[in-house]
């Protein structure tokens, strides 16, 4: 099987890479993300096939044909490994019909209960599998540790994943006020000999920008290497590792659609994404280019509206946008990290990436040309939805169709509707509901997104009242057992941190002072 290899958005790296490269190195050097340098392509039959097997089956096909390089029975094994019991559902991701036409993907059935998982259950896999190819060609090798920054749901997944990995540390940030109770709490009770856990005093922007700023700065990855033996990698989205696992879903997706009877084979789908850092969307986007039948991809916002701004006028700004606080807090970004992948591939010129990143970086705005605000137009369609309207959503779609979303997924939903045309709609749906309890109980009850939760409810802790809600809606997906046990599971981590580089830095090297 010949390998892809990789290149980066910006240039920067003059060496391709394979697969297991850019799994261990999760951001090239000079700041540029890795992409593929061609794609593979895949025939209707092919995708259609992909039914006739398991979830993990699917994964290993699809990695497969990406031409990864990591030995194709190693690649079935791992696969068995990430996609099985540790999923409380055995279609791992499964379509369900809610109303005509209206079909959604369900990606939290993994075990932190977000979409987060149907990629952090495998990085953590090729990450072992990566270090391992090259301890036995006997290349010389650090340790890794991966920083996270996270918006509550990317920090809990990784933990999960990279808990007492061999050859690997997890240091995860994330927004000390920015998080749901139940987030904090999945977070803060991590087990593992191998994981540390920090409160931001800042929000997600803040958390994202320190973390990024500690990979920059030579000084800190010097004194890693000469104190510790240890190089910094990424879990976050930036990581190409936790791209290519989403795209397997969208093929699956589709190809059950087809088994169900719900499309014809060939027919094309439209699929409406809740967006934050742009990457599941992205993941949709190649999954595309690569023959799954998708016409329209449509990314959903909250209030933190800067990329659906974007693709309406091709000018993203942040230069004069305040962050809003919004019951969907894992879409609460203002920078997202991966149109940088989507600004590659719709032009092939590193040389526009870096003078949009450098404008970005200066002025707080980039203003894309006439062919590729084109071009991007012909995949991408865009639209937000206000805090309030959200949460109305939960309380419609629970009330007409005995579904209940989480407030990510509501976003997705409402702007779906709006967009709907001829073909047959796939709304991605990336929480449990019980991840977000205290926006679902307001819903229900018909608050406002900044009403307090009625006073009785207001002593509860977030997980006591998931089993309040959950006596109220009979026959929606019942609380996962991981989120109702986090009462009782100790605290382990109480430190917080100041928000920037510096702050980052000292508990990094505090935490593995402490260890030696
Ligand atoms: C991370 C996350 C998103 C946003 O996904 P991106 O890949 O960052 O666009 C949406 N919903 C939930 C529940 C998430 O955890």
């Amino acid at each position: 099987m010949e390998h892809i290899t990789y290149r980066d958005t910006r240039g920067l790296d003059p060496m391709p890479r394979l697969f297991t490269d850019t799994v261990l190195a999760g951001i090239a050097p000079g700041g540029g993300l890795y992409v593929p340098e061609r794609l593979p392509s895949l025939t209707l039959d092919e995708v259609l096939a992909l039914a006739d097997l398991p979830y993990a089956g699917r994964a290993a096909a699809i990695f497969r044909a990406f031409g990864v390089d990591v030995h194709p029975e190693q690649l079935d094994s791992l696969m068995d490994l990430a996609y099985g019991p540790a999923f409380d559902d055995a279609r791992i991701a499964p379509v369900v019909e809610v109303s005509p036409d209206m079909h959604v993907l369900e990606l939290w059935h993994g075990p932190t209960s977000a979409f987060k998982d149907m990629a952090l259950q495998c990085l953590p896999l090729f990450f072992s599998e990566a270090v391992s190819m090259r301890l036995a060609a006997g290349e010389p090798l650090d340790d890794f540790l991966v920083l996270v920054a996270t918006s509550g749901d990317t920090g809990k997944a990784a933990l999960e994943g990279f808990a007492d990995r061999e050859h690997v540390r997890i240091a995860v940030f994330y927004p000390a006020e920015g998080v749901s109770d139940v987030q904090r709490k999945q977070m803060v009770s991590q087990r593992g000999d191998n994981v540390a856990v920090f409160g931001v005093r800042g929000n997600f922007d803040d958390c994202q920008t320190a973390v990024k700023q500690a990979f920059a700065d030579a000084g800190f990855i010097a004194r890693l290497h000469e104190t510790h033996g240890i190089q910094l990698s990424s879990a976050n989205s930036i990581n190409w590792g936790r791209l290519l696992p989403q795209v397997v879903y969208y093929a699956s997706a589709y190809a059950d659609m087809v088994a169900g009877g719900g499309v014809r084979p060939g027919e094309p789908i439209d699929v409406c994404v809740p967006t934050g850092n742009f990457g599941n969307i992205l993941a949709a986007y190649y999954a595309k280019r690569i023959g799954v039948p998708i016409d329209r991809l449509v990314c959903a916002s909250n209030e933190n509206n800067v990329l659906s701004d974007f693709i309406a006028t091709g000018v993203y700004d942040i230069s004069d946008r305040a962050f809003s606080t919004t019951p969907s807090p894992s879409m609460d970004i203002l920078v997202s990290s991966n149109l940088e992948r989507l600004l590659f591939e719709l032009t092939l010129q590193p040389e526009a990436v870096r003078d949009w990143q450098r404008s970005l970086a200066d002025s707080g705005r980039f203003t894309v040309d006439r062919d590729t605000f084109a071009s991007m137009r012909r995949h991408f369609s865009a639209d937000w939805v206000g805090n309030d309207e959200c949460l109305s959503v939960i309380r419609r779609v629970w009330n007409d169709n005995g579904y209940l979303l989480d407030p990510h997924t509501a976003v997705a939903w409402e702007v779906a509707e709006r967009m709907r045309d001829a073909n047959p709609m796939l709304v991605v749906s990336t929480a449990h509901w019980a991840k977000f309890g205290g926006d679902v109980f307001r819903a229900l009850d018909g608050l406002a997104a900044d009403e307090p939760l009625p006073s009785q409810e207001a002593g509860v802790s977030g997980v006591a009242l998931l089993s309040e809600i959950a006596c109220r809606v009979p026959g929606a997906s019942p609380v996962p057992r991981g989120l109702a046990e986090l009462d009782s599971l100790p605290e382990r981590f109480s430190g917080s941190v100041e928000a920037g580089r510096d702050g980052v830095e000292r508990a990094v090297e505090d935490w593995l002072n402490a260890g030696e």
